[in-house]
């Protein structure tokens, strides 16, 4: 996911969009289209606050000050090793990790 999938999304809703205009297409096939468009531009919607979740997650942890070494700015999300048989999802509790003293520790600790 990215801006690329973006891009897509929003030529996707444009292409509908036109489609749903085109006089050589039935009525039928016209409200396919517009519903195609709706979709897309429903997906565009959601993918555009996903981002912004990233981005505010990130900029949390920008001003976060390691608890160790004092530094603000070098903590980073990391995604802790998955054990093999662990059916514990552990991709929706990632832990912080420092870029400066490689301290490591959990977010809600901070
Ligand atoms: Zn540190």
């Amino acid at each position: 996911m990215g801006i690329w999938d973006l891009h897509y999304l929003d030529s996707q809703v444009k292409k509908f969009q036109k489609l749903t205009l085109n006089p050589g297409f039935d009525d039928e096939q016209r409200e396919k289209f517009r519903l195609q468009a709706i979709a897309a531009q429903h997906h565009l919607v959601e993918h555009m606050a996903g981002i912004e979740e990233r981005v505010k997650k990130r900029e949390r942890i920008n001003s976060l000050t390691c608890p160790k070494c004092g530094q603000v700015g070098t903590l980073q999300r990391v995604m802790p090793e998955k054990d093999p048989g662990d059916d514990f999802d552990k991709e929706e509790n990632p832990i912080l990790v420092c870029g400066a003293c490689r301290w490591s520790g959990l977010p809600e600790l901070l």
